[in-house]
């Protein structure tokens, strides 16, 4: 018979472990770092898609209420438009630069969240619609983005232990 493995949906559990296991992810960093680029995305691709498919981001929203999400002019000109409101007022209203000069959300949880719901969902930021980027090319050369984003995102958290197991990399 063919079972399913578990999927861990905690977020407590998963905020927990992720500080648990910080050395033991930057150690299988280390390693990841010495593999073929390419054939880690190949099998961080069909992890991700094993994955996704089995959790619901409605009844999660764990990125938005902790992440600080990097926006662009774009971003706000789309949801400027959406709200009938100008640009510079949302940038003003709900936008700060932080440390490495990028322009981000202020506010932590997203303003923009509602009951764990994206309330902009058509207009909001390109890096919402892309998070957490594991669909992507060039998983390893983001492998700190995705050690941090492992105690946040239960995605990130089971393809990160899949891809451990997958490899037969042992702490
Ligand atoms: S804009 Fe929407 S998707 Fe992006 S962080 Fe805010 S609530 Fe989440
Ligand atoms: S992307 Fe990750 S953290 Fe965000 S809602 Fe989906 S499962 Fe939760």
């Amino acid at each position: 018979m063919n079972r399913e493995q578990h999927i861990e949906l905690d977020l407590k559990k998963i905020e927990a472990l992720g500080e648990i296991r910080e050395d033991e992810n930057y150690e299988f960093r280390t390693f990841l770092k010495q593999k073929n680029p390419e054939r880690i995305d190949e099998i961080v691709h069909r992890l991700n898609e094993e994955v996704s498919s089995r959790i619901d981001c409605t009844k999660c929203g764990n990125c938005c209420a902790t992440l600080q999400i990097c926006v662009t002019h774009h971003d706000l000109e789309r949801i400027a438009g959406r709200a009938g409101a100008k640009v510079e007022q949302i940038k003003e209203d709900y936008t700060e630069t932080d440390e490495f000069n990028d322009l981000v959300f202020k506010h932590v949880p997203c303003s923009f969240l509602k009951e764990k719901k994206c309330s902009i969902y058509e207009a909001r930021p390109d890096n919402c619609r892309s998070f957490p980027h594991l669909h992507k090319p060039g998983f390893t050369s983001r492998l700190w983005g995705v050690v941090g984003n492992y105690s946040v995102c239960p995605i990130v958290f089971n393809v990160f232990e899949r891809l451990k197991k997958e490899l037969h990399w042992k702490y």
